[in-house]
């Protein structure tokens, strides 16, 4: 095989209410798809997660002429081909963002190529489904008393749902947070929860907040820290009983090595569309086992992401290893999202809050080029 064509999709879709975290607030979403073409007609699709038109750049302006002519099933190798050429100036950040989007690409149409799915590329499956946790609870604007009282009816509708956990947003200011642990933990006595900080804490914040979250028997507390302080987490870890998990902001199998290292990160989270894509996520993992901690990938973005992910926990073995192992979560944004719910023809089928590993071949999803249309910015192509 060959590749041919590669081109880039800029996608964008303007919400009807914008939602907030603790960095920021959304009124748009964006994606940039990238579909390899090899000769025969295989096409394989990826995604690349940060700021599209950048990512867009890298992709069509950078990586693509190099990679047109080669052999797309020699992943590993292309992957290096293009690690080389932009290292000197780009070990990480959307550059890498780009060769993840590629990457995602080769793996799905090598897969397609050879009848065979991503999570069997990856070495074949442990579990035929994953259960998902419903990541919403975002800041409207809106009093913080209303505030929260919409957050916990949201919370409870998840659950009536069918799904067994949930991730809250927190990081707005401590005295908000405090009482938004203990009004949706009070909610949902049962529910298997956890909280997402997006770094928004300095270390006493985050010990304060930890200790609520151990006090509400939350199961782990995402991006308490600056990623840029690894170990500012072991001093966290060291005060607090929960999980504290981290990475979406990190990648390549070098970056991991520097969160984990000092020991105050339990759970690893890369984002297959960001990290390097799913060819380095298998890095970090190995990387992760070696220091006795599972990656839950970090999942935005469309389909493609989501299908990624759930090859991925599909395909992962669990530390230590025991008969009866905790499940392997699978994140699934449940905020509006119509790039990724209304433009693929094949999706990831979810009953009861599992996600089934699609059963085609590469990825096992596919987008539907006309409905892409109604949100297309840009694209590109070079052949
Ligand atoms: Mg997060």
């Amino acid at each position: 095989m060959k590749i041919e064509c590669i081109r880039t999709h800029h996608l964008r879709h303007r919400l009807d209410e914008p939602f907030g975290f603790s960095q920021w607030t959304y009124d748009t979403r964006n994606a940039l798809l990238v579909e390899i073409l090899a000769d025969g007609g295989i096409a394989g699709w990826g995604e690349c997660y940060g700021p599209a038109e950048v990512n867009q750049a890298a992709v069509a302006g950078f990586y693509a002429p190099r990679l047109l002519g080669k052999d797309p099933a020699q992943i590993d190798v292309l992957w290096h081909e293009m690690w080389r050429a932009s290292l000197d100036f780009a070990r990480g950040g959307v550059m890498m963002g780009a060769i993840s989007g590629i990457d995602m690409a080769l793996w799905d149409l090598k897969g397609k190529a050879l009848g065979c799915s991503v999570s069997g590329l990856m070495g074949g499956r442990y579990h035929e489904s994953v259960p998902c946790y419903a990541t919403g609870m975002y800041f409207k604007k809106l009093p913080e008393d209303a505030l929260i009282e919409a957050l916990a009816r949201e919370a409870t509708g998840y659950r009536d749902q069918g799904y067994r956990a949930l991730k809250i947003k927190v990081g707005k200011n401590v005295a908000f947070d405090l009482r938004l642990i203990e009004t949706i933990r009070d909610a949902l006595p049962e529910m298997t929860l956890m909280a997402d900080a997006n770094h928004a804490y300095d270390l006493p914040e985050a010990i304060r907040v930890g200790k609520a979250l151990d006090e509400a028997r939350f199961a782990w507390f995402e991006e308490p820290l600056s990623p840029e302080h690894p170990e500012l987490h072991r001093a966290l870890h060291e005060k607090v009983d929960l999980a504290i998990a981290s990475g979406e902001c990190e990648q390549t199998r070098f970056g991991f090595q520097r969160l984990l290292g000092p020991g105050g990160v339990q759970i690893a989270q890369p984002d297959l569309a960001y990290c390097g894509g799913p060819s380095e996520a298998l890095k970090i993992r190995a990387v992760a086992s070696s220091h006795g901690v599972n990656v839950i990938p970090h999942v935005w973005g469309t389909m493609l992401n989501l299908a990624a992910a759930t090859h991925l926990l599909a395909a992962s073995y669990r530390e230590p290893g025991r008969a009866e192992m905790p499940a392997p979560w699978l994140e699934y944004d449940r905020t509006p999202n119509a790039l990724r719910d209304e433009i693929f023809e094949t999706s990831v089928r979810i009953d009861d809050g599992s996600a089934r590993v699609p059963p085609g071949p590469g990825l096992g999803v596919l987008p539907d080029r006309s409905a892409m249309t109604a949100f297309q910015v840009h694209q590109t192509e070079v052949r």
